[in-house]
């Protein structure tokens, strides 16, 4: 359930609704927007509405929210959320690619590709310092040891950084160490670990489970709005089908659909999904075309010594051509590069 509020309440007025919502022990959540304030009610509220909550004085209107995913829905939150991070805005005009390499390897390649990302304009570079790996024999990522390698990096070259987080145990350090943090496919239906990054104020991108749906895929990130974090960005990072030309297929319907179902801004990673670099190029002008806000993609300063998904990183120079053939395909769609 809402509850909008009228224009210019005094504060007051808004703790004691909220004092009187947490006595039917339901969960209040308040929004302030630039002109009212709306709260949202969770918990079981079918009963609710008609229950004389739209006679209080600094009440407009009470609304129920017919979908499953509150806090994520559109129903909720009519306008797209913008999340800021360093300079950057996601959701917004602005189309944002984050690059980077799939692992932290070692200072000498972090550096590198930190030095290619900024030579290309990248603001974010992704990189992973805990890697989930099928295979326990493949590299699992130097862990502590590469965030303190993002860190010092961010701080050399002032590049915002990004990684995975896998387990709940390293919320804390991982938040302490760079600006965005990602829920892995895997981790999707984490529900503690979606709980735990509902409690820190970094961003959190939510990647797509390999066989998930797409009202799963927003359950799971109301898992993190409803724990405070706002700020959470989803990722389509391809599903598994029947087709075996690729890796995952990558489902840019559902980047269509989200964009009717949640105000969150909505990112692809195609790298991800195709497993192979020669599709990259027109899977990124393809997810630019059906308004994604953005992308994650993999790049390597030497992809054939990559110690994981080389086979998908792009070479350098192809991340300047994949830039140079975005820039008219988001100005067609009336987004900036
Ligand atoms: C990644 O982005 O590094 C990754 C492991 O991707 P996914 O979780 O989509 O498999
Ligand atoms: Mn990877």
């Amino acid at each position: 359930m809402i509850i909008v509020l009228k224009p210019k309440t005094k504060k007051e007025d808004i703790d004691s609704l909220i004092e009187k919502i947490k006595a039917k022990d339901l969960k209040p959540v308040a929004f302030e927007g630039e002109e009212r304030t709306v709260i949202h009610v969770l918990g079981d509220t079918k009963e609710e509405v008609g229950n004389g909550w739209s006679s209080i004085r600094c009440v407009e209107k009470v609304m129920r929210i017919l979908k499953p995913y509150k806090l994520a829905s559109k129903e909720h939150h009519s306008h797209k959320t913008v999340i800021r991070v360093g300079g950057v805005t996601i959701g917004g005009s602005d189309f944002v690619v984050i690059a980077g390499p799939c692992s932290v390897e070692n200072e000498k390649q972090i550096m590198e590709s930190a030095k290619l990302m900024k030579a290309n304009g990248i603001k974010i570079m992704r990189a992973s310092a805990f890697k989930p790996r099928t295979s326990p024999y493949s590299f699992q990522g130097l862990g502590i040891e590469g965030l303190k390698l993002l860190k010092k990096v961010r701080e050399e070259t002032g590049i915002l950084v990004e990684t995975e987080i896998m387990d709940v145990r390293d919320v804390g350090i991982t938040a302490e160490h760079v600006d965005v943090l990602r829920v892995g496919a895997r981790n999707m239906q984490n529900f503690d670990l979606l709980k735990e990054v509902g409690k820190i104020d970094k961003p959190v991108i939510l990647k797509r489970g390999i066989a998930a749906t797409i009202k799963e895929f927003l359950m799971a990130a109301e898992y993190i709005l409803m724990n405070g974090n706002k700020n959470v960005i989803l990722c389509e990072r391809g599903i598994r089908t029947f087709e075996t030309a690729y890796r995952n297929t990558l489902d840019l319907g559902a980047v269509a659909v989200l964009q009717k179902e949640t105000h969150l801004p909505i990112i692809v990673d195609p790298s991800h999904a195709a497993g192979r670099r020669d599709l990259i190029i027109l899977l990124c002008k393809a997810s630019a075309a059906v308004g994604a806000d953005g992308l994650l993609i993999e790049v390597h300063p030497n992809p054939e010594e990559s110690l994981s998904d080389g086979a998908q990183s792009l070479y350098p120079e192809q991340l300047t051509t994949l830039l140079k053939e975005l820039k008219p395909v988001c100005a067609a769609v009336g987004r900036k590069l």
